[in-house]
C-alpha cells in the first residue's frame, strides 16, 4: 500500500456537488482505502483571471495501485464528472483531480510528475494538507511547514458545511 494525496479543484458549475462526488466516486474503488478528505476552501483562479472562483480540497487515501494506474483512475473521475479538455492551460473546468504525493516517490515522465510540480506554492494545496498531516516532509527532504511560512493565505476562504 502507498499513502497518496490528490487536490480535488473545481470552478464550473455546481464545484462542491463535482468534489463531493469525485469523493464518492473513490469511496466506492475497491483500490482506494482509508479515504480522508480536508475541508473545502474557495480560491481566485491561477493563470486566467475572467473565470470563476475555485473550489479546493486535498484527500488522503492508501492504494495498491500503480501510479499510472492511479492517474488513470483520476482522469476516468474527471470524464465522468463532465471534465471537457479543450487544451486551455489552467482554463476553467469542472474537476481536477492532480496527484499531489505517491509515498515517496520521485517520477518525471511525459505523462507524471511527481511530487505535482506546484505542491510547494499553492495556499490552495498547502493549506489542506496541512489539515491532513501538518508533520509531513516532501520526497526531497522539505517540510510542509517550511513551504507554509513562505506563502500568504492570500484569497483562501474557509467553506463553512
Ligand atoms: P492542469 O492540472 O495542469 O491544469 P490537466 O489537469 O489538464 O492540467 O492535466 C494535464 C496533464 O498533466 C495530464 O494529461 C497528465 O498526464 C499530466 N500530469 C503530470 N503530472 C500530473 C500529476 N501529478 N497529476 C495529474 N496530472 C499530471
Ligand atoms: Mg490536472
Amino acid at each position: 500500500m502507498s499513502i497518496c494525496y490528490i487536490g480535488l479543484g473545481s470552478n464550473l458549475g455546481d464545484s462542491i456537488a463535482y468534489l463531493d462526488s469525485a469523493i464518492s466516486a473513490l469511496h466506492s474503488n475497491q483500490s482506494i482505502k482509508k479515504i480522508i478528505v480536508s475541508n473545502f476552501y474557495r480560491s481566485k483562479p491561477h493563470g486566467p483571471q475572467d473565470q470563476p472562483d475555485y473550489i479546493n480540497a486535498v484527500a488522503r487515501f492508501e492504494t495498491k495501485l500503480t501510479p499510472y494506474a492511479l492517474l488513470s483512475l483520476l482522469q476516468k473521475i474527471e470524464q465522468d464528472n463532465d471534465r471537457k479538455r479543450d487544451g486551455t492551460h489552467w482554463g476553467a473546468r469542472t474537476l481536477d483531480l492532480d496527484l499531489l504525493l505517491y509515498g515517496d516517490a520521485i517520477i518525471e515522465t511525459e505523462s507524471l510528475i511527481v511530487p505535482h510540480p506546484y505542491l510547494c506554492e499553492r495556499s490552495f494545496v498547502l493549506y489542506p494538507l496541512q489539515e491532513l498531516e501538518p508533520d509531513i516532509v516532501f520526497p526531497n527532504g522539505v517540510l510542509l511547514k517550511e513551504c507554509l511560512s513562505k506563502l500568504p493565505v492570500d484569497d483562501l476562504k474557509l467553506i463553512e458545511r
